[in-house]
């Protein structure tokens, strides 16, 4: 039992502490889900664990850092992995939007953040929800003319057109599929539905098109969303395999146009629901997950491909990381002459990313490349060595899958760290 004060005599700052602590849940930021990687538990200089600001890309590329809260932690849903669950015993707060406003202004004023995002559990109804997070918007931009980026997490039971309004305010929208499958959400998160989801996934590409087709006619016309939709998907809270969930992520990519799609662990919550497993999956699959998008955004890999990488179970291996899975487990594709393969194939080499092929496919206009010239254009020639071939190295020996596995392995140290 969390200790409670009674919301009418909540100061701001109690309400902040509940608020900001219920919004770490959600991963839709680029520094959520990363671990902790100093002393103070946490929350020492450079954490990205504390609560209250998180950090993502803006569309210019920049990081920023960002106000992550919620309106409120009420919520009328009874999603079993949530902590803020209608069922959950903890702390409730609820702020206005003029407070939402005011602890913005506050702390972009300060220098601390660069913008706001903002999530909430539903209260009253989805429309009302939703009202109340486009009206925190509409204030800043309208009233404050505050020019910093806006990520509103919208809910996808609000009715179409409230959720075009928040588009009309946010730099990013963005609505959670939580689990990969339907029956994943029938069972644990009973009054939210797929078709539901993607099909206000599907109306808000469709605005983010139209408002990019406006705006080359007219300048002028309204902005919707420019940085795009993105979405969460929760892991290991049910029994969903890595397969299922890169075939999913894959498909919302395709068909709706999802700047990102971000993956959490799930971690075991206070006042747990029964139905849930007791223990987190490792982090470390969380990681592999996120190579594998990579490795369909940037690398050319099919969803199936990189599923084609996963074990007998349908996960990827937690030992090596997919990309080095797959070529090992497709040993005929190599290996790669980098004197003379495409781009597409020097990408599928373990070891090689999208900086190195560019300066490997640049330094072999002026000539013919050595072992030692590709030592120089790689972070590291030992991982890549085994694959590629060039003017004065061919490799003979390690053709065996295991052996290849044992020496490229991170050591077990390394994995530790995740
Ligand atoms: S709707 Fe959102 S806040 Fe409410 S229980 Fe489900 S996941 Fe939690």
């Amino acid at each position: 039992m969390f200790p409670t004060v009674p919301m009418a005599q909540q100061t701001l700052r109690q309400k902040l502490e509940i608020l900001a602590d219920a919004a770490k849940y959600d991963a839709s930021c680029a520094s959520s889900g990363t671990a902790k990687k100093n002393s103070l538990g946490g929350k020492g200089v450079g954490s990205t664990e504390g609560m209250g600001i998180c950090h993502a890309y803006a569309p210019d590329g920049r990081c920023i850092s960002l106000l992550k809260i919620l309106l409120t932690n009420h919520c009328i849903f009874d999603c079993h992995y949530c902590i803020n669950r209608k069922s959950s015993n903890v702390a409730r707060a609820r702020f206005t939007p003029r407070e939402v406003v005011d602890l913005t202004l506050n702390f972009y004023r300060r220098n601390y953040i660069e913008g706001l995002f903002l999530s909430s559990g539903i209260v009253r109804s989805a429309n009302h929800t939703m009202e109340q997070l486009v009206e925190v918007a509409r204030i800043l931009r309208e009233e404050h003319d505050f020019r910093g980026y806006i990520h509103l997490k919208t809910i996808p039971e609000a009715d179409a057109e409230i959720i075009h309004q928040a588009g009309l305010y946010a730099d990013r929208v963005s609505i959670n599929v939580e689990l990969p499958t339907q029956a994943g959400l029938t069972r644990l998160a009973p009054d939210k539905n797929a078709g539901q989801i993607e099909g206000a996934m599907g109306r808000t590409r469709a605005r983010i098109i139209e408002a990019k087709d406006e705006r080359k006619r007219f300048r002028h016309a309204p902005r919707f969303a420019p940085a795009g939709q993105s979405t969460q998907m929760i892991v290991g809270a049910d029994d969903a395999n890595d397969a299922a969930i890169i075939g999913k992520a894959s498909r919302l990519y395709g068909a709706f146009g999802l700047r990102r799609v971000y993956y959490s662990a799930f971690s075991p919550i206070p006042d747990a629901s029964a139905v849930l497993p007791l223990k987190r999956p490792p982090l470390l699959r969380e990681h592999r997950l996120y190579q594998s998008d990579w490795l369909m955004r940037f690398y050319g890999f099919a969803a199936q491909e990189v599923a084609d990488a996963a074990e007998a179970d349908g996960n990827l291996p937690l030992d090596i990381d997919p990309k080095l899975a797959w070529a090992l487990k497709f040993r005929a594709s190599f290996p790669v002459d980098v004197n003379r393969a495409a781009k597409e194939q020097l990408l599928r080499v373990p070891g090689l990313g999208t900086t190195a092929v560019g300066r490997i496919l640049a330094a072999r206009r002026h000539r013919t490349l050595r072992l030692d010239d590709v030592a120089r254009l790689t972070a590291s020639v030992a991982k890549v060595r085994p694959f590629i071939c060039t003017i004065d190295w061919r490799p003979t020996l390690l053709t065996d899958r295991a052996d290849l596995r044992r020496l490229l392995a991170p050591r077990q140290e390394q994995l530790e760290l995740f």
